[in-house]
């Protein structure tokens, strides 16, 4: 489970919404705006409270280690797990994690203070063994992870049977791009192209475009715009302004620019199995 900036909410959220704090390993923030992180060392306190034992990473700005560990320090606090910090200071889109499923990249954006962006990107899934092709051409179960792989297979008479009589098209890799908070740049067109799912900050409605520009946040359409350019499928909208009453105004808005918009809300769950 990864979790994506952590505001002084995110406990209450967390134990509300019945997640478990034991399955969170990668921290990923985005700036350091205390709405994004004032709830990391509250987190990172809590996580020794429950006599946590596996290794934490933070990722976050250059910056961040210095102020947490100031906290620990001044509190006379030591964690029994392992806590690394990734920081980050490049204005280059840049891979920060790893492993056998998922690529988490970083989406430079422009704020007021240096700001990330980060792209899950689900790596290629093995082809789908069509067994009873398999079967019926006898091969050996020792060759079944080369096929998975896209092989081609030689029978002993020297056949050779293509790989796409022997498997089907994998799952598609899905990809997830998170972006708050920024004011409306193109130049992450490229880092976000085609992805499932948006989430863009709306921090403003269109008729407040003047504040967003002053803040350096984005309007519902101007989000839109970004979802419609870079042709993703999805976008979720939020990081809505406290002064508006209504945020299915920010879905309208964004609607009349960009098809399948969705918002989000506290607790609200989206699934796209
Ligand atoms: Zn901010």
């Amino acid at each position: 489970m990864f979790l994506i900036d952590c505001g002084e909410g995110t406990q209450v959220q967390l134990r509300k919404n019945k997640l478990r704090f034991s399955k969170i390993n990668h921290i990923f923030i985005s700036h350091l705006h205390g709405d994004h992180f004032y709830g990391l060392v509250g987190l990172i306190s809590t996580f020794m409270l429950l006599n946590r034992q596996t290794d934490l990473h933070v990722y976050g700005p250059k910056g961040i280690k210095e102020i947490i560990l100031l906290q620990l320090r001044y509190s006379n606090s030591y964690t029994g797990y392992n806590l690394y910090f990734h920081e980050l200071d490049s204005n280059e889109s840049e891979t920060v994690y790893e492993d056998e499923k998922v690529l988490v990249k970083t989406i430079p954006l422009k704020h007021r203070i240096y700001t990330n962006g980060y792209l899950f990107q689900e790596k290629a899934k093995e082809r789908k063994l069509n067994i009873e092709a398999v079967e019926n051409y006898n091969i050996d179960l020792a060759y079944y992870r080369k096929i998975k792989y896209g092989g081609n297979i030689e029978l002993e008479d020297g056949t050779i049977i293509p790989n796409s009589e022997l498997t089907f098209d994998p799952e598609p890799a899905k990809s997830y791009a998170f972006c708050s908070d920024t004011m409306y740049d193109e130049s992450i067109l490229p880092i976000i192209k085609n992805c499932d799912v948006l989430y863009h900050e709306t921090t403003f409605l269109e008729s407040e475009a003047d504040k967003a520009e002053k803040t350096m946040h984005t309007t519902a359409k101007q989000a839109a715009v970004i979802a419609a350019k870079a042709n993703v499928k999805q976008l979720i909208l939020g990081h809505y302004s406290t002064r508006y009453a209504n945020i299915e105004l920010f879905k309208e808005e964004a609607l009349a620019v960009f098809p399948n918009v969705l918002l989000a809300d506290d607790g609200k769950i989206f699934d796209f199995e």
